[in-house]
């Protein structure tokens, strides 16, 4: 059964089609992000879940239930949804503990302190209950504003860009806490971000969306590994395609000699193929007779990324730990790291 379904869902606003017959669904309990450019959409497919948008064509369904499509449309608050929102600022002049129970205050007194402390503990703020939102950290707010969306413990929840305003370090590590606290709580998640090591960190099911379109759906691994667009490629991770040739054996030639693996087609030879070649595809070896002459290179902290030229000219990225430098202009041999091929029809990616 699945938690969250979408059927063929289109979203339009005056003429414009701004999500176009985009499906997918999520397991009860996973945790599921949205990629792709500015602009492509993500954030009104979010509101359509959300019940904020209503439908051009499509359904969606909510724990089995049909809660968007053109004849139904239940209200944002029947839909048993929680949110989290980049700007979703917290109530200034309530404590943090009367923030997090704003939306269980039905619930007796003694129900919302025993909420509260557990979400402050879960969230990693315990004590901080009567302090007030000015008194802590970027960071420490978002966590609370995570805190208020689960308390009356959402069927679904959704977020949109929720760590966007805090600083890359604090990012990683807050998205890795929210996917430990989302498992614990048992809560089905939608997540949009630009930020793919978020997507990485925090996700069971990824999608790429390109003008409106869901190019891919699936896990994070099958996007970054397996991309069957080359937009996907191209959003996902570095990489650059190769210009290669089908030959006899599974073989395509390249720029980097004949690679070969089960994806190449049999009976197209001599047909044109473009190869997606990733900086971990790529080791540098100097005792490998594949030359290559660094053209360059940038800091990454525990690796360099460096562009390298090959003998026709062509470039790949390659990564290489950085305690050892290479210098711009220098020559080094290549050994390749390819356990399987990612091939597109030579020239689609130019269009
Ligand atoms: P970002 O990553 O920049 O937040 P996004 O992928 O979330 O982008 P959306 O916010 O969904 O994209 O916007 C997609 C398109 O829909 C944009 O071109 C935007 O201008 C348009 N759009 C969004 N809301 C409305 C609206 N209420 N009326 C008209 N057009 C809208």
């Amino acid at each position: 059964m699945s938690l969250l379904k979408l059927n063929h869902v289109a979203v339009g606003f005056d003429s414009q089609l701004i999500v176009n017959d985009v499906s997918f669904s999520l397991e009860p309990g996973d945790i599921g992000c949205l990629l792709g450019p500015s602009g492509c959409g993500k954030t009104t497919l979010l509101r359509a879940i959300a019940g904020f948008e209503s439908l051009r064509s499509g359904s969606i369904e909510i724990s089995m239930r049909l809660v968007s499509s053109q004849a139904q449309h239940v209200p944002p608050e029947q839909r048993g949804v929680g949110m989290v929102f980049q700007d979703f600022a917290l109530f200034p002049h309530l404590t943090v503990a009367q923030n997090i129970s704003f939306g269980i205050r039905t619930q007796t007194q003694a129900e919302q302190s025993a909420r509260v402390r557990q979400l402050l503990e879960h969230v990693g703020l315990e004590g901080y209950g009567p302090r007030y939102p000015h008194q802590l950290s970027g960071g420490q707010q978002q966590r609370i504003a995570l805190a208020r969306a689960l308390a009356p413990r959402p069927r679904l929840l959704l977020l949109d860009e929720p760590f966007s305003s805090l600083d890359a370090e604090l990012r990683e590590s807050l998205a890795t806490d929210v996917r430990a606290l989302l498992k614990r709580e048992k809560i089905t998640a939608l997540l949009v971000t630009h930020d793919q090591q978020e997507a990485f960190a925090m996700a069971d099911k990824a999608g790429v969306m390109y003008h409106g379109k869901m190019l891919q759906w699936g896990t994070p691994y099958g996007l970054y590994h397996e991309p069957a667009h080359h937009l996907v490629a191209d959003f996902i991770g570095h990489g650059v395609l190769l210009r290669g040739a089908i030959t006899p054996e599974q073989g395509v030639a390249t720029p980097l000699g004949i690679l070969r693996g089960d994806e190449v087609p049999a009976n197209a030879e001599g047909e044109a193929v473009d190869v997606l070649v990733r900086p971990d595809d790529i080791l540098i070896d100097d005792s490998s007779e594949r030359r290559a002459k660094i053209v360059g290179k940038g800091f990454r902290g525990a690796h360099y990324l460096y562009t390298v030229a090959l003998s026709d000219g062509s470039q790949i990225l390659c990564m290489a730990p950085s305690h050892h430098q290479y210098a711009m202009g220098e020559e080094v041999g290549l050994r390749l790291n390819l356990d399987h091929l990612v091939l597109f029809p030579a020239g689609y990616c130019d269009t």
